[in-house]
């Protein structure tokens, strides 16, 4: 069935957390039906699926480690086989291990990297066999601030997201003309679980708009990259943040 007649499918890794609720809230709203994805919080991907739902949309809830490629694999090709397709990945799914780069362990550097670079790939690549055959798809990765301007700590975090953009700008070139489009987006200081110890006072001198972002702001702009609205959107890096240039 042409994908524009029927429910769409999303699936949103780190669905249990603050950015990735608000994403499938918001696909939820346009009826979409989304595959919640998480790591150890189930009760937390279970209230996500219950505010999809309330929203409009359909959906389930699914674990997976992003870092576990086999794992990954078989959760991708189950959910694709069974719903048909998959026309909406959001790759989410993060972690902060931030410590300055001379003290920083060999494991804090890895499992950052192992999340956010390596999960990118080994979500992105068996979701884009299911667009390939479908001729069309839309893929958002959720990157950061920190990938584009420096930030005393994060230097695993930075390599990391700086990565996704590279990667994702890079695969937009390859799959365009397959009708998939692959974009990402870049918070700055957004209001969840991951800035708890994050020194938000000073950061907040340094935004324009002088307030943190919420999750729904971040949504917004994800479920426009995902939608029809879209269309012509690719291969881009936009930033929502408050007017940090
Ligand atoms: P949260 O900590 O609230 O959410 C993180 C999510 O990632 C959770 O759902 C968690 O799942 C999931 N996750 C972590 N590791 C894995 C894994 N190995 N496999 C599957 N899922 C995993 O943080 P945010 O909502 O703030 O973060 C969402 C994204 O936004 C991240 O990529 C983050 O880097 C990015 N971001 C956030 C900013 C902010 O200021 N908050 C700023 C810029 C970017 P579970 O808890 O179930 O394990």
């Amino acid at each position: 069935m042409p994908a524009a007649t029927r429910q769409q499918i999303a699936l949103v890794t780190g669905g249990s957390g603050g950015i990735g609720r608000a994403v499938c809230t918001e696909l939820g709203r346009s009826g979409t039906y989304v595959v919640v994805n998480y790591r150890g919080n189930r009760e937390g991907a279970e209230k996500t699926l219950e505010m999809v739902l309330a929203a409009g949309g359909g959906g389930e809830i699914r674990r997976f480690d992003v870092r576990d490629r086999e794992e990954v694999e078989r959760a991708v090709h189950e959910i694709g086989d069974r719903l048909e397709t998959i026309d909406i990945l959001v790759n989410n799914a993060g972690i902060v291990a931030d410590g300055l780069f001379l003290m920083m362990s060999p494991e804090r550097w890895q499992q950052v990297i192992d999340t956010t670079l390596h999960g990118f790939y080994n979500v992105t690549r068996p979701v884009l066999e299911k667009m390939v055959r479908n001729r069309g798809g839309s893929i958002v990765s959720i990157s950061s601030a920190a990938a584009l301007m420096a930030n005393r700590g994060q230097a695993n975090y930075a390599a990391a997201k700086a990565g996704l953009n590279a990667a994702s700008r890079t695969l937009a070139t390859e799959v365009a003309r397959l009708g998939i489009r692959v974009n990402v987006v870049a918070p700055g200081l957004i209001d969840t679980g991951m800035i708890d110890k994050a020194p938000k006072d000073y950061i907040k001198t340094l935004i324009p708009m002088a307030r943190i972002g919420r999750p729904e702001e971040v949504a917004g702009v994800v479920a426009f990259l995902c939608s029809e609205a879209a269309s012509y959107v690719t291969g881009q890096v936009i930033s929502v943040n408050g007017g940090m240039l």
